[in-house]
């Protein structure tokens, strides 16, 4: 019988990596995709939506094209338990599915009590919208009924977290759409961190598309002790309350639970890879690839999950079929929107390097860049969003 692979979670790595698999091996390996929801709603281009500028259906993708185009077997359940041993996973619906090699990209979870007051069952009160869907949907219905000349808070993660420019980006769309509806709102940034990822490019923006709206409180004003109060929506930053209305809290994250119950992640609560193939360093007959792993330079993004899932299923290949082995060489860019095709990029090509996947050449825009680079960036994000959707799930 064909070497079988299954894969948990059909997101930007798994769902590459399945459809990799299949179309690589011509067929000739069985792959399972295990994945809960029927939908999947891209984070990318989610504060495109919260902005007003994309539809929310846009950013939803279902798993029939990829199924039935690439004859990969997608099954909507959870995966529960991984029985490392015998080399099966246990789905929540109680079958067990057989691998001779594993892929697993669950994407994140949130760090316990990393906000203070804040828990997943405040989730309602207090969206964190980093996971997309109604989460996404809820910020967008609760900043579209918020009052007039109202604060909107945002507290961002620490290090790392998926996506490093989006929170940020959020501020950035968030303030388009209120600088139309409610010009008179406030944006307040509590962030734990010193420093953002292109925050000379973001902090240019706010100014000039969003003047007096933004302030942004870090370390050295008291960020760092912060803590929420759902109840009453309250702030409190370093014993100073704050009433906001509508409050965006991005806790701390973590590789998604079945990585940990797994036995793959280690105290960071990321799960160490090799940087050649993606392989787990507690047990190579798994894959660990995109949000969950850690790796190295590589930021937790869709780009690097897609590019470390093409590598992961050319190792499969390679295992499964002694298929030729290509050297690993990965790839990112993080594109974000600032304002109207106000559109920058920050990206890197990656090598393994030492045990640990390594920056090898990288590019960013700068902050003298005319309307038209500006325009071009954000039309190339566009083109890329078609083309890793497609990638993922055609
Ligand atoms: P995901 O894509 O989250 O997929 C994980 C999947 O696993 C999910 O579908 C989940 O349902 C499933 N799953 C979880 N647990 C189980 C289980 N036990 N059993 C079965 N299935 C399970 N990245 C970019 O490259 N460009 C951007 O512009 C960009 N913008 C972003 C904006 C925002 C606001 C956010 C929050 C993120 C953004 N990202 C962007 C980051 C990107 O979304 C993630 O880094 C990427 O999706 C990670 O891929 P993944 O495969 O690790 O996880």
């Amino acid at each position: 019988s064909r070497p079988k692979v299954v894969v948990i979670g059909g997101g930007s790595g798994g769902a590459t990596a399945a459809r990799y698999i299949a179309h690589d091996s011509a067929a000739e390996i069985e792959v399972t995709l295990i994945e809960p929801t029927r939908q999947y709603y891209t984070c990318y281009f989610s504060n495109l939506y919260i902005a007003g500028f994309w539809d929310y259906d846009d950013l939803a993708h279902g798993y029939g094209r990829l199924a039935a185009r690439n004859g990969i077997n997608v099954v909507h359940d959870w995966a529960v338990a991984v029985d490392r041993e015998a080399r099966q996973v246990r789905l929540a619906g109680g079958s067990a599915l057989p691998y001779d090699r594993l892929v697993i990209s669950p994407g994140i979870d949130f760090v316990e009590d990393s906000v203070p007051g804040w828990s997943v069952a405040a989730q309602n009160a207090m969206p964190h919208a980093y996971r997309a869907g109604s989460q996404t949907r809820l910020l967008r219905d609760q900043l579209m009924e918020m009052r007039e000349g109202g604060v909107f808070c945002l507290v961002a993660p620490p290090h790392p977290y998926r996506c490093p420019p989006g929170p940020y980006e959020r501020i950035c769309m968030v303030a388009h759409l209120l600088k139309q509806r409610n010009p008179k709102a406030k944006i307040l940034l509590v962030d734990p961190k010193p420093g953002f990822p292109k925050q000379a490019l973001f902090e240019e923006a706010w100014q000039r598309h969003y003047g007096g709206m933004i302030e942004r409180i870090g370390p050295e004003s008291g960020s760092s002790t912060i803590s929420v109060d759902p109840d009453t929506m309250t702030v409190d930053i370093d014993g100073h309350s704050e009433t906001v209305d509508v409050c965006n809290v991005i806790p701390a994250q973590k590789a998604g639970h079945i990585a940990e119950v797994a036995g793959l992640t280690d105290d960071s609560g990321w799960a160490p890879v090799h940087p050649g193939d993606m392989t787990s360093r507690r047990d190579t007959a798994i894959h660990v690839l995109g949000d969950a792993a850690d790796q190295g330079d590589m930021p937790k993004s869709g780009f690097a999950a897609n590019s470390q899932a093409k590598v992961a299923a050319n190792a499969i290949c390679h295992a499964l079929l002694g298929q030729r082995a290509f050297p690993a060489r990965y790839m990112n860019t993080c594109w974000s929107l600032l304002g109207p095709e106000d559109g920058v990029k920050v990206g890197a090509v990656y090598e393994p390097k030492d045990g640990r996947i390594r920056t090898v050449d990288s590019f960013i825009s700068t902050r003298d860049e005319d309307a038209q680079t500006r325009q071009a960036t954000f039309r190339e994000s566009v083109d890329w969003y078609h083309a890793i959707t497609t990638d993922m799930f055609s």
